[in-house]
């Protein structure tokens, strides 16, 4: 497909968690007409370690909005070194969440806002100006909500379970702590209300898009938004192509499938976009789906996928109960 066509003047918004939600976001900035894209992003997966606040997810939009991602690991920064980890493990600090140098400038510069009463939205506004990142990347809430993964084990904040504990742990249930008192924010609610096209990202159904859902008011707004709302499933052929997806609907007692996805958003969606691993599927998807290779190797795979999302979203009858 050329890829090297005029910018497209739709307006979208993309919901993300990080790596899968970040790659497909990068190729819809890649399509779009600049400014017209906005990222509305997890926040569940925040933490705080050596006394700062850490937002793994809307680092991770950031640095492939920018480019200057590391595309090996899916998070960190490109070109990075890992000094001060060293020295923090001479001094006996925690060192199982890896945080190279660059990368740790911009938490001490976000926590310095925070304690200077900055929300997280004009912070992640003020660093992606700072990349010149022409979209919009917004969390989900400005409110702290915390996942936390009740397990075999007892229950691990997300961090814990994700890295420190490498997911080994069996899940049993998630819960986003700090939720109730969490409202999305202005910027979210207007950017889904002028969205020409709303996209779930292929990212991990249970902790990168249902923390965003959870915030009370964002499904409604989502429903009541006019424009329709495509789905990208994170579930090639039976697997997930990072991280814990598959593992955690087998533990849920899911079939590892792109319907569950379906199942899980459906209401949410008027369509649906499958890989082409998946094509004996279509027919089983409860909505107008679209098959495709939707394996994101590179920008120009990200872009290619990304513009057959959009053409395909755009192409949709909205959901006729909205
Ligand atoms: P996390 O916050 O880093 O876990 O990132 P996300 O939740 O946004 O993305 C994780 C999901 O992205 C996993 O379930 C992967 O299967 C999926 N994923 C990663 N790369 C790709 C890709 O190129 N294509 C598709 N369809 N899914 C992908
Ligand atoms: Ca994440």
């Amino acid at each position: 497909m050329n890829t090297s066509r005029s910018p497209l003047p739709v307006r979208v918004v993309a919901l993300s968690g990080g790596v899968g939600g970040a790659r497909l976001a990068a190729g819809l900035q890649q399509i779009l007409a600049a400014g017209h894209l906005t990222v509305v992003v997890n926040t569940g997966d925040d933490f705080e370690h050596w006394g700062l606040t850490i937002c793994p997810d809307l680092d991770t939009v950031l640095y492939n909005l920018a480019g200057i991602h590391n595309p090996e690991t899916g998070w960190g920064r490109a070109d990075e070194s890992f000094q001060v980890l060293e020295e923090m493990e001479r001094y006996g600090g925690e060192v199982w969440f890896r945080l190279g140098d660059r990368d740790l400038a911009l938490h001490l510069r976000r926590t310095e806002w925070l304690r200077q009463g900055l929300s997280l939205t004009e912070i992640t506004d003020r660093l992606r100006h700072m990349w010149a990142v022409p979209s919009r990347i917004l969390p989900m809430c400005n409110e702290p909500v915390r996942t936390l993964v009740h397990t075999d084990e007892g229950d691990l904040p997300f961090q814990h379970y994700f890295v420190r504990r490498r997911c080994e742990p069996t899940l049993v249930a998630l819960s986003f702590v700090g939720g109730e008192q969490a409202r999305p924010t202005p910027d979210v609610l207007e950017a889904l209300a002028e969205a020409d096209l709303i996209v779930f990202g292929p990212s991990n159904p249970y902790v990168s898009l249902d923390p965003i859902l959870s915030v009370p008011g964002m499904r409604a707004a989502i429903q009541r938004a006019p424009g329709p709302k495509v789905g990208v499933s994170p579930i090639v052929g039976g697997r997930a192509l990072k991280g814990p997806a598959a593992k955690m609907m087998r533990e849920l007692g899911e079939l590892i499938s792109p319907l569950t996805v379906v199942d899980h958003f459906g209401d949410l969606l008027d369509g649906f976009v499958i890989d082409q691993e998946d094509a004996a599927l279509a027919d089983a998807v409860i909505l107008p789906t679209l098959v495709t290779d939707t394996i994101m190797v590179d920008g120009q795979a990200q872009a290619r996928l990304a513009q057959e999302v959009v053409e395909f979203g755009l192409s949709l009858p909205v959901h006729p109960q909205r």
